[in-house]
């Protein structure tokens, strides 16, 4: 009886083992295709000055659409693409595309902060650095167009502390994503050059409810203003979050209370003709 019980166990939990591993089968496969046939585009979500509601740049973000399963979050997507090194392909080729928005952008006159995040699989390949220079370079567009997001797990060993640095000396602006929820030894901040610090969306999506998340936002503003980092709150989805990160002194921020991350043809639209003001 035992047994046959112990077998059932075993026919109960196999099919949701394989349909974890058939899904990442299928997905790394379809990835190799999806770089072939360009099934990727570029989003962008606008960056907003608190105090103007004025347009301040942009944050480049990947989308995937596969023909069988339509679209794919870069959640889901990226953690693969990282683990079997096709996310250098298709950040290069996300990277052009971005490149070759900024100088139409720029032809038409318009200035602004492009933010793209690096993975750390990235940074840690020695030749990131100067593809991307030679990428940039061929569209006539300097470091100064660009803001690099990083995470903190991308500052966990030396080598990726050290493409930081070679980026920062290069005149890159860099960005600590998801800050606050990477690994909790602030030393970093001391040892590494940043420029600012981008407040996760897990303190703003309850800060007028939680006195915790109030007290975490507030300090993290304070340490900013006193290190000399500029800030940017992640995820503002109500005009109450916007009128508490104001009255606490954020200069910026981004979320789907400005806009969701939209198409090049709507992130022209609102570069060109402004944002509609929230509520
Ligand atoms: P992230 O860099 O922290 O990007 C912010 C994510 O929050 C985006 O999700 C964005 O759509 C979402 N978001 C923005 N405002 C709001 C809001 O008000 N409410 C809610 N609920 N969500 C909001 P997305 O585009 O799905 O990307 C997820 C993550 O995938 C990104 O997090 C980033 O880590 C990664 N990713 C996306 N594109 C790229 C890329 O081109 N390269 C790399 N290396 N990673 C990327
Ligand atoms: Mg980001
Ligand atoms: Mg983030
Ligand atoms: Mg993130």
């Amino acid at each position: 009886e035992a047994r046959k019980e112990g077998g059932n166990l075993v026919k109960r939990f196999a099919p949701e083992m394989d349909a974890v591993n058939h899904e990442r089968w299928w997905m790394s496969r379809a990835l190799f295709q999806a770089v072939r046939e360009q099934q990727f585009e570029v989003y962008y979500q606008p960056q907003v000055d608190i105090l103007q509601e004025s347009l301040v740049g942009f944050e480049a973000l990947l989308r995937w659409k596969t023909p069988e399963k339509g679209h794919i979050s870069p959640a889901r997507f990226i953690p693969l693409a990282e683990e079997n090194g096709q996310i250098y392909d298709i950040s290069l080729w996300m990277m052009e595309q971005v490149c070759q928005q900024i100088a139409l952008w720029k032809r038409a006159g318009k200035r602004l902060r492009m933010a793209i995040n690096i993975s750390p699989v990235q940074l840690h390949r020695d030749e990131f650095t100067q593809d991307f220079v030679d990428l940039f370079t061929r569209y006539r567009l300097s470091p100064n167009d660009f803001e690099l997001e990083l995470t903190e797990t991308s500052l966990m060993d030396p080598k990726g502390g050290g493409q930081l640095r070679e980026l920062w000396s290069q005149g890159f602006d860099i960005a600590i994503d998801d800050f606050g929820t990477g690994y909790s030894n602030l030393e970093y901040l001391r040892k590494y050059p940043f420029n600012r610090l981008k407040i996760d969306r897990s303190f703003i999506s309850n800060i007028c409810d939680s006195g915790d998340d109030f007290a975490i936002v507030k300090a993290i503003l304070a340490i900013a203003e006193h290190m000399g980092f500029k800030v940017i709150a992640e995820g503002i989805e109500t005009v109450d979050q916007l009128a508490r990160l104001r009255s606490l002194g954020c200069h910026e921020a981004q979320g789907y209370l400005f806009s969701k991350p939209a198409p090049a043809a709507n992130a022209t639209a609102m570069l060109f003709n402004g944002l509609k003001a929230p509520a």
